[in-house]
């Protein structure tokens, strides 16, 4: 069966994440989100936005996170990553970046460099997926999904492309290893494309549209900076596209377990997050430099 729409909507106002970020959040800021989305826990979308050239560091300095992992996709642009664990990473248009902070990591995001020098356009999403309890403090991981890793799948009569990030699509198979099971998929339609994606019912489902216009199973046309969230009560994904069209697709099992944020933790209870405090004021996360 088809799912039905739950809801369309857009994101919070744009704010600044460091200074090199303008993002909307479109969860959790959004009502019921812990539980709509989950295990996603957060959305922030920096929409196509233009940099002026400069030498100065752009982005967001070195920070901690603990309890959940953190993938970055650039669709314009280039972000510049480093963290306490040793990992670092460019990620550049049609590529992703998926760090696991478990029990815990420093890491900086900044525009990277020649890009910052050069200025041009960033176009980026940031989203947090959760962690069950058993795995809140699992070692730090970085997955590096980089262009010729990511699968992809071109549309019967050259109607696009389906690239997988993370989960399955048909015969294709997204790179990244998840720790629950995740579905991220980034479609690039032409108009008239149709693409069928069937997803368990019971997981959380929705679109995030970047570019263009589609519509989904009977939504109305779905425009860029909107999202749809299915309802659970069906099998079925259906998009098509009326334009040139990019889109974010989102689908999940969810993590039932109680979820308390703070900042930069996403835990199971207040305790833990003041342990994840004081583990970072005693220096536990390692160290970075900015
Ligand atoms: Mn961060």
């Amino acid at each position: 069966m088809e799912r039905g729409i739950e809801r369309i909507f857009r994101g919070s106002p744009e704010h600044w994440v460091g200074n090199g970020f303008h993002v909307s959040n479109y969860f959790p800021s959004a009502t019921d989100f812990e539980k709509r989305m989950s295990p996603f826990f957060l959305l922030d979308y920096q929409k196509p936005e233009r940099y002026a050239p400069t030498t100065r560091r752009r982005g967001v300095g070195t920070h901690p996170h603990r309890g959940f992992e953190t993938v970055t996709l650039a669709y314009e642009g280039a972000i510049a990553h480093r963290d306490s664990a040793g990992h670092g990473g460019i990620i550049r248009p049609g590529e992703a970046q998926w760090m696991t902070a478990g029990a815990g990591v420093l890491h900086n995001e900044f525009h990277e460099e020649s890009f910052a020098k050069a200025g041009g356009t960033l176009h980026m999403i940031q989203i947090w997926v959760n962690l069950p309890r058993r795995l809140k403090l699992t070692p730090p991981k970085y997955q590096d999904l980089a262009r010729p890793t990511v699968a992809e799948k071109a549309l019967a009569g050259g109607r696009g492309l389906v690239r997988a990030y993370a989960g399955e699509y048909e015969d294709l198979k997204g790179p990244a290893s998840t720790f629950t099971p995740v579905r991220m998929l980034d479609l690039r339609l032409k108009p008239g494309a149709r693409v069928r994606l069937p997803t368990p019912s019971d997981y959380n489902t929705a679109l995030l549209v970047l570019q263009g216009r589609v519509r989904a199973n009977a939504s109305r046309d779905v425009e860029a900076g909107e999202f749809l969230l299915f309802k659970n009560d069906g099998e079925e994904v259906n998009v098509e596209s009326r334009d040139d069209s990019i889109a974010l697709f989102l689908s999940g099992a969810p993590i039932e377990e109680p979820l308390v944020h703070y900042g930069p933790f996403v835990m199971n209870s207040v305790d833990e997050i003041n342990q994840a405090i004081e583990d970072f004021h005693a220096g536990k996360f390692g160290e970075l430099e900015d």
